[in-house]
């Protein structure tokens, strides 16, 4: 039998038709296509880090519980002492957990579109089926249109990320309770961009026993960790644990987050200067013709290319040295639009004259 045979005869055929997730390989290009932290960490941090580092005992298993890190997170995030906290290698590990304890014959995934890909991708994943609900034109929740999905799906789990990826805007409280309220299975509140939003859940979540919230730190500063943390219901969280595999944060990670949770200041005054880049650059957009954008919450912006392919934009940015992502054709509200990750005040300003000139072009 031919290798392509076997395969065909043996993996699932959901898993035959689907693609890899594609990671561009940025070389040298100013890269403001995934959301990370552009800022690199400051020597005497670096040094102290390191020294933390040599002290890892790297020959025995790390840390199954976590324990010195679920203390730093919660010191760090005023994590509400009553929930208990669960880690995931990346948020994406807590995404797949969820979905594969609630993977009963049947049930059903939902989230609002357009949102985080890896809620539909993971349903997929585990032969689920995946129900997006579109948003108002202007990406707030249709709420009717929620109700009536929930009522008909009946999902095992709603995710909701708060702020939403790719849009970044908050979605309305009261909106969010209603589904909660509607909800007969779980909502999992995804607040991925926490650092740069000005509203959280984190201390509402407790009033209702169908809510879990996650977190990560990728967004604020340590994409390369791979750590996401949700927080809820001891309950809960006992029933995602068992199929957690044992030691999925290894003791570099458990390490090196727990020192610069320790070392916070640093990383808030990071977050802090791209807030205020987040607000140059959408003021910097304003003023470029054929270009609309959408005030975001998160460390990214939304913007569409009148007149312009965003494809083609995409294309020639990257011609001229910048990397941004295209949206368009991952959902129709998303037509010819393109989300720019907030750099450095220099990455800024690259990709600001990049999409002038490919603009007038
Ligand atoms: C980036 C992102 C995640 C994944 O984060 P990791 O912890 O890096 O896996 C989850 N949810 C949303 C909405 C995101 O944008």
């Amino acid at each position: 039998m031919s290798i392509e045979k076997r395969i065909h005869s043996l993996v699932r055929e959901n898993i035959l038709a689907m693609r890899a997730y594609g990671v561009a390989d940025p070389g040298d290009l100013v890269k403001l296509d995934a959301m990370e932290n552009p800022f690199p960490w400051p020597d005497e941090i670096k040094r102290q880090w390191l020294e933390v580092l040599a002290g890892v005992a790297v020959n025995r298993y790390p840390d199954a519980a976590a324990r010195g890190l679920k203390t730093a997170l919660r010191d760090a995030m005023g994590i509400p002492r009553e929930s208990a906290l669960l880690l995931g290698n990346g948020s994406d590990e807590l995404i797949q957990i969820i979905i594969t304890a609630l993977a009963r014959p049947g049930a059903k995934i939902m989230a609002p579109a357009p949102s985080f890909v890896m809620y539909e991708m993971t349903a997929r994943f585990l032969g689920l089926e995946f129900v997006g609900v579109d948003l108002t034109a202007d990406f707030a929740l249709n709420v009717p249109t929620m109700l009536s999905a929930i009522e008909k799906h009946k999902p095992a789990v709603i995710f909701l990320a708060y702020p939403n990826n790719p849009t970044g805007n908050l979605w309305d409280v009261a909106a969010i309770r209603e589904i909660i309220e509607a909800s007969p299975g779980l909502v999992v509140i995804d607040e991925a961009y926490h650092a740069f939003s000005s509203r959280t859940l984190l201390d509402e979540i407790g009033e209702y026993d169908n809510v879990v919230l996650m977190r990560t730190v990728s967004k604020m500063g340590l994409a390369g960790l791979r750590l996401g943390l949700l927080v809820g219901a001891g309950q809960w969280l006992g029933e995602f644990d068992k199929v957690r595999l044992p030691y999925n944060i290894n003791s570099l990670t458990q390490a090196s987050a727990q020192f610069a949770l320790g070392h916070i200041d640093f990383l808030n005054a990071q977050t802090d200067k791209i807030k205020a880049a987040r607000k140059t650059l959408a003021d910097a957009l304003a003023g470029i013709d054929g270009v609309t954008q959408w005030p975001s919450e998160a460390n990214f912006i939304l913007f569409r290319v009148a007149g312009h392919g965003a494809r083609d934009t995409v294309e020639a940015l990257k011609q001229k040295g910048v990397l941004i992502k295209a949206m368009h054709g991952a959902h129709p509200l998303l037509d010819q639009c393109l989300r720019v990750t907030v750099g450095t005040t220099q990455e800024n300003a690259a990709f600001l004259a990049a999409l002038t000139e490919v603009l007038a072009a």
